[in-house]
């Protein structure tokens, strides 16, 4: 399998589920475009699982396709294709929303004093611990300061990873098209 290949295979095991997996891998094998009704027959399963399948895999950009008119039948068929060219893409807006949501996290992380309970380690802001009278609602443990030091140095620096990988994938992107 191709890099490009097995990033498909794990985004869409990520994001769909390991069910999907047997028809998107028929289709990575195909190369070629191929029908909908064509991957039943060859999977030996009902083709409404393999449409199925296949438009969940669609909405996510994994793959598309191509919609033509049976000329004797007047029937529509669908020809199926991976979607290996617009991986990077989908993989550089996943970045994106990764670094939005990190970026929350550190503002949250930033704007709050956190306690912690020295039993179990439950996390409470300083709203919380003031309501609770600095004791664990969970153990009745009192609570200690908990410094976020080290959390925001850690989102501090996948942040600026994050922000360096979509910055030059963007750049080879631009190049690529231009
Ligand atoms: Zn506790």
């Amino acid at each position: 399998m191709t890099d490009v290949d097995s990033l498909i295979v794990n985004l869409a095991k990520e994001l769909l589920g390991e069910e999907v997996l047997d028809v998107l891998q028929f289709l990575l094998n195909k190369k070629i475009e191929i029908t909908d009704d064509e991957i039943a027959n060859e999977l030996g399963v009902k083709v409404n699982e393999v449409r199925k399948k296949l438009y969940a895999l669609a909405d996510q950009g994994l793959v598309s396709y191509r919609r033509s008119r049976d000329k004797e039948t007047g029937w529509y068929v669908y020809y199926w294709k991976v979607n290996r060219d617009q991986i990077n893409d989908i993989l550089l807006s996943r970045k994106r929303e990764i670094l939005t949501k990190l970026k929350t996290r550190l503002e949250y992380e930033q704007n709050n004093d956190f306690y912690i309970c020295p039993e179990d380690k439950t996390k409470y802001t300083f709203e919380e611990a003031f309501e609770n009278e600095f004791r664990c609602p969970r153990c009745g443990s009192q609570l200690e300061y908990y410094d976020s030091k080290s959390v925001r140095e850690v989102l501090e620096r996948k942040i600026k990873e994050l922000e360096e990988q979509i910055e030059k994938e963007t750049k080879l992107g631009a190049n690529k098209s231009g």
